[in-house]
């Protein structure tokens, strides 16, 4: 194996809004393309001799050999929430494990996430190998059009049933409906989650409430060919409360990089190994908060909020232009954040193709936060939710780069 460091750009090149990732990007110099979070699955499909091709990755075998995995009877693909390329690249000091693993020049690059960099839409796009335009999760709240309300997409809090709105069929069951075996390791209280129906309904389910028994689960599930998948969540968790920053998260990111070794340890000899995650995150400065509810240029015209403070929607009122609101919102934000309308989002290819089921639900106006700016509406959300240390949404590197690992055991 060649063996290669990973240089960190500094903060400002980190921080700086990307160009948008293309999901029919065929320049593999670039993130998208394969070298995209949607591939995932499709490439491990095809790598475990089941390939199961998606309308965004029609040739899964092709996809395999862009991301350069191997064949294996038995793959495990660990998705460890929030945990950017770059955020673990500048703390690799603290995990043997992973730091081994990047050092390898298979593993040196960044592959991309999907827009917005959001656990919600994530899932979804990796669950199905399409894009939040396909399965119409596209934030962690969005407009739904049967009752006009915004609803929440962690807990489906006003929204439609997990299975009617995420209508793309799942790899998960796709595979099962093939008697491929699919064990998915994870937290109890996530077995039959909203979120989990939504995304990765079809798996057999094996519920843990500590960490080493669902690596343990995760290991011996892996004995039989087929895939498992294993969901680790504490350092968005410990990002989202304490900051990314913090030495509570580097504490976090030591148990994690612990757990994936005991992972490679105990896994059955000649496991193919997949670490990705479904976003980064980045430190908000509370200098760069702004309050929708404080600002009457940005309220007005707009019915209702969506998103999140790094990747808000902007909901016109009736009779109100999208394009005066993002006159507005480009003048008074200026660098601070990129603002599109949903027309123009839609053809820069954001969210992938977009079915026309699920352009109402977004936003008629995108404002997409650079740097450490957050945007937050204190009439509709918690002080807390508006506070938040770290957070992510938005397409700067740090949030829009995941790692893309891959080991055999
Ligand atoms: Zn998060």
């Amino acid at each position: 194996m060649e063996r290669m460091s990973v240089e960190v750009p500094d903060s400002a090149e980190l921080l700086r809004l990307q160009p948008t990732v293309r999901y029919d990007s065929t320049d593999d110099r670039f993130r998208g393309g394969s070298r995209h979070l949607s591939a995932v699955l499709p490439a491990v499909s095809s790598a475990i001799g089941h390939p199961m091709p998606t309308p965004l990755h029609p040739d899964p075998d092709r996809t395999r050999d862009e991301l350069g995995l191997p064949d294996a009877s038995s793959a495990i693909v660990v998705l460890i929430d929030g945990l950017g390329f770059w955020n673990l690249a500048m703390r690799r000091g603290h995990a043997r494990y992973l730091r081994s693993l990047m050092g390898d020049s298979a593993n040196a690059h960044p592959i991309a996430t999907c827009y917005p960099s959001t656990t919600v839409a994530a899932m979804s796009t990796f669950g199905t190998g399409t894009c939040p335009g396909l399965t119409a999760m596209t934030g962690y709240t969005q407009l739904n059009p049967e009752t006009g309300q915004i609803c929440q997409l962690i807990q489906f809090k006003e929204a439609m049933e997990p299975e009617r709105l995420q209508t793309q069929p799942t790899i998960f069951e796709r595979l099962t409906a093939e008697q491929v075996r699919v064990t998915s390791s994870g937290l109890p209280k996530f077995a039959s989650s909203p979120l989990t129906r939504a995304a990765f309904r079809g798996a057999d389910y094996i519920p843990n409430v500590h960490p080493k028994d669902r690596v343990m689960a995760a290991c011996a599930a892996a004995r039989t060919p087929g895939l498992t998948y294993l969901y680790i969540r504490d350092a968005d968790k410990t990002g989202h409360n304490y900051g990314w920053n913090s030495d509570k998260w580097i504490g976090a990111f030591e148990r994690i990089d612990a757990q994936l070794n005991m992972l490679r340890r105990n896994a059955p000899r000649g496991t193919l190994i997949v670490i990705v995650a479904d976003h980064g995150m980045i430190a908000t400065d509370p200098a760069q908060r702004i309050d929708i509810a404080a600002e009457p240029d940005l309220a007005r015209g707009v019915a209702a909020v969506g998103g999140e403070p790094r990747a808000v929607m902007l909901y016109a009122a009736p009779g109100e232009d999208p394009e005066s609101i993002t006159r507005r919102w480009r003048d008074r934000l200026g660098e601070r954040a990129l603002v599109r309308t949903r027309d123009q989002a839609i053809a820069d290819g954001v969210y992938g193709p977009v079915a026309d089921r699920v352009r109402p639900m977004l936003g008629d106006v995108l404002v997409s936060a650079a740097d450490r700016v957050t945007i937050v509406d204190s009439r509709i959300q918690s002080d807390k939710a508006t506070r938040l240390p770290s957070v992510h949404g938005s397409q700067t590197s740090v949030e829009m780069d995941i790692p893309f690992l891959i080991d055999v055991a």
